[in-house]
């Protein structure tokens, strides 16, 4: 096995000939490979026994061998005595080797209740029990009799359940462990899997709480289930099989959370340090149940060694009516980015300010009276002119909706202008604390352009990713000095890993995971 915990890779190809090359590739990264052959038409099924048979024998990693009918998720629909037929060839599978069957729980209750009556089904061994996976998936949400259907797949003699569940809100996984805690009490070998972005810790957490393997790809596009992350994903970045009962969970909370860095900048920092720690995204939909039932010690329905959690939005201000403690720097900008978990006690902080303020000091040590528009008056401008203030900055915001650029300005007591033909002659620094730039729709949009920026010192850029936004680059060629978006996200990731953790991380490890994942090298 390449790692403690199994990571088994499903393969799914559509012709039979694709088969060998496809499961040697998947057998570079696997502990196991599962053989998804309903990808396979029908003709192509038929006829694939030697495609089978020959590509088993290039790897030496256990396989599954799953023929999925529509109504489970699988590629195309097939009839019960097809799925029947097909389990029926058993001389598919490797003699010596600890090869298995995936077989949804119709099958398997309709194969036992025959061998029961005495009807050996066209000489179904029943030792092949051992080799059975006994499934049941369910796409649409997570079932509320889950119970009922572990204890129906208990009933059959496979010797493993797997329960795979769509799961909508990070709070849809807490059931997932509390089967795998109740498989491992009634001596079962389980797999239970929460599908989705919302069910991704099971994926990462679900080997060490005792689920027999988890599943990933070998590529970001060859992902079979949402939510699926790339086994070297598994290995490298959340270092799954160093993950125990022990380990000190971190993550971020917000809706959605996939599009994030933050995950790669800070396991790679904890990877580093060496410490028992991972940081997991968590997508949640109600923060204050997240809150209570997962994260306050005393009121959480999982026993993990939960430390601190980072908080984007739309949670960041939803997050403080559930806090013991809020820092000062947070109860003023009325956001919190970051909570530690002390004893029983949930404490919040705000480093979004202190991340900001740092790149800046590093090029000019004092920012008294230095004149900075800040464009946008969502939640980063509170953070931004919370910050600019507390240095003695003269802050002036500017925004679309006039309406919200003066009730921000008002609560600071700073000045405030519409952004529609704005100039910044009267600016030292421009910062844009608007998505604008962003990659995807807005990527070749900015807040401000070459011209608007002639006379302006210094371009800020909140947007970290694309590295490069439109906004540095026509600021670049106005002549100004330049902060990406980057700088603010390691300065403020800096400072939350001191609050986790006591210690300063590696910055560069930081900054190179950051860069390796914005496909900066
Ligand atoms: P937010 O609360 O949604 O606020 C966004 C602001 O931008 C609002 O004032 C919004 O105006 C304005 N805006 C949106 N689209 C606009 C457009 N087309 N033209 C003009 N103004 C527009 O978001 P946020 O949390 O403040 O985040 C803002 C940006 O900062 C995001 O890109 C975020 O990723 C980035 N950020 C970076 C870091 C870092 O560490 N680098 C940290 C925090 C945030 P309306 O209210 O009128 O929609």
């Amino acid at each position: 096995m390449k790692s403690k915990a199994r990571i088994c890779i499903p393969v799914c190809v559509r012709r039979a000939d694709e088969l060998a090359s496809a499961v040697q590739r998947a057998a570079e990264e696997a502990d196991m490979i599962e053989l998804r052959l309903d990808y396979l038409s029908e003709i192509e099924l038929s006829r694939a026994g030697q495609a089978i048979a020959s590509a088993l024998q290039l790897i030496d990693q256990p396989i599954i061998l799953t023929l999925r009918p529509a109504e489970y998720g699988g590629a195309r629909p097939i009839g019960a005595e097809d799925r029947l037929y097909f389990r029926l060839q058993t001389d598919l599978l490797r003699p010596h080797q600890d090869d298995f069957w995936d077989l949804e729980l119709d099958l398997a209750l309709l194969l036992q209740k025959r061998a029961k009556e005495g009807n050996d089904v066209a000489g179904m061994n029943l030792c092949d029990w051992d080799r059975t996976i006994c499934s049941y998936h369910d796409f649409a949400g997570v079932p509320a009799d889950l119970e009922k259907i572990y204890e129906s797949m208990a009933q059959t003699e496979s010797r493993i359940l797997k329960l795979a569940v769509q799961a909508d809100d990070a709070l849809d996984c807490l059931s997932i462990f509390q089967l795998l805690d109740r498989a491992q009490h009634e001596g079962r070998e389980m797999i239970a899997i929460a599908m989705g972005q919302a069910g991704v810790m099971t994926r990462i957490l679900g080997p060490s709480r005792g689920s027999f393997l988890t599943y990933g790809s070998v590529d970001d596009e060859s992902a079979t289930a949402p939510g699926q992350l790339t086994a070297c994903e598994l290995r490298d970045v959340y270092r799954i099989d160093n993950i125990d009962r022990q380990t000190q969970i971190t993550g971020l909370i917000g809706r959605p959370v996939a599009h994030s860095i933050s995950p790669h900048i800070h396991n790679a920092a904890l990877a580093k340090a060496n410490f028992n720690a991972v940081f997991i995204p968590f997508e949640v939909q109600d923060v204050n149940a997240f809150i209570k039932r997962m994260v306050r010690p005393s009121s959480r329905e999982i026993d993990w060694e939960l430390r601190g959690l980072s908080v984007t939005a739309p949670h960041k201000s939803a997050v403080i009516g559930g806090l013991n403690w809020i820092d000062a720097a947070a109860r003023e900008i009325g956001a919190v980015n970051t909570i530690v978990v002390e004893g029983d006690e949930l404490h919040g902080y705000n480093t979004d300010a202190i991340g900001f303020i740092t790149p800046l000091k590093q090029r000019q040590q004092s920012l008294a009276g230095l004149r900075c528009a800040v464009i946008g008056a969502g939640g980063a401008a509170r953070a931004v002119v919370w910050a600019l203030k507390a240095e003695g900055a003269i802050a002036t915001v500017f925004a679309r909706d006039e309406a919200k650029a003066e009730m921000l300005a008002q609560q600071f007591g700073v000045a405030y202008k519409p952004l529609s033909n704005a100039t910044f002659r009267d600016s030292d620094v421009v910062i844009n604390a608007t998505p604008l730039g962003t990659r995807g729709k807005a990527e070749h949009e900015t807040p401000a352009t070459k011209e608007q920026l002639g006379e302006v010192r210094l371009a800020y850029d909140l947007v970290y990713n694309p590295f490069e936004t439109r906004f540095l680059s026509d600021a670049r060629a106005a002549g100004c000095e330049t902060i990406a978006g980057l700088e603010m996200l390691m300065a403020q990731a800096v400072e939350q890993f001191k609050l986790w953790t006591g210690k300063h991380p590696n910055v560069e490890v930081m900054r190179a995971a950051a860069k390796r994942r914005l496909g900066m090298n």
